[in-house]
């Protein structure tokens, strides 16, 4: 891994997440209310327009203006938590990772921002449950495991009971359905894997 700059992982997350917009709302109507995935991409088309803007900023600068960017335009309960993530990883590297290690940090300050703002942690059927378990994987310093876990961690969401955000009204008859935002997660590392190898 060597440093990068942000702009080349945009356009292939715009992409992904236009792609599955759909999917990511059905997921959301079963358990939510569906609108996850037209909050993404309304999110997402506004990192699309910030282009010119990122590439004057530093690495953590630019990643706390993509934070901001999707709390403004994401709205619900996804966009202030994907906020916070991007803002926590760009406050914890000026300059971005330049290894797996660093990777893993960054990505742990943005998670422990997530759960700071969502008072939410491990097995409450959210994107935690997926962002979690890869922070973990970078350990392997593979994108192959790093993608085995997103996906193993996104399945395991089904089985569980909400305890988190809107599909928590559910109870129990939120318990044999993937969480959207774990999906949406899951799509995204899948992503920046894939742009990470040069895919
Ligand atoms: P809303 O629930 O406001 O309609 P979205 O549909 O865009 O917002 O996002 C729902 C997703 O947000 C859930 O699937 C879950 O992954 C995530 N989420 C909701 N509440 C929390 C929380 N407290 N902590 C972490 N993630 C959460
Ligand atoms: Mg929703």
């Amino acid at each position: 891994m060597t440093h990068f700059s942000l702009d080349k992982f945009i356009d292939p997350c715009v992409r992904t997440i236009t792609k599955h917009a759909q999917e990511l709302t059905q997921l959301d109507q079963a358990i939510g209310d569906g609108d996850h995935g037209i909050n993404l991409k309304r999110g997402f088309d506004a990192l699309a327009n910030l282009h010119s803007e990122i590439a004057t900023l530093r690495f953590g600068e630019a990643l706390q203006k993509m934070g901001m960017t999707l709390v403004l335009k994401i709205g619900g309960a996804s966009g202030p938590l994907y906020g916070s993530l991007l803002m926590g990883m760009g406050k914890a590297s000026a300059n971005g990772p330049a290894d797996f290690t660093e990777a893993q940090a960054m990505l742990e300050a943005g998670i422990a921002l997530v759960q700071k703002r969502g008072k939410s942690g491990v097995g409450e059927k959210t994107m935690l449950d997926v962002l979690i378990p890869v922070a973990v994987a970078f350990e392997y310093e593979d994108f192959e495991k790093i993608r085995q876990t997103a996906n193993e961690s996104l399945e395991l969401t089904r089985n569980m009971r909400a305890t988190k955000g809107r599909a928590s009204f559910l109870g129990e008859r939120s318990i044999g359905h993937l969480d959207p935002g774990a999906r949406s997660t899951n799509l995204l590392i899948h992503t920046i894997c894939d742009v990470l190898e040069d895919k």
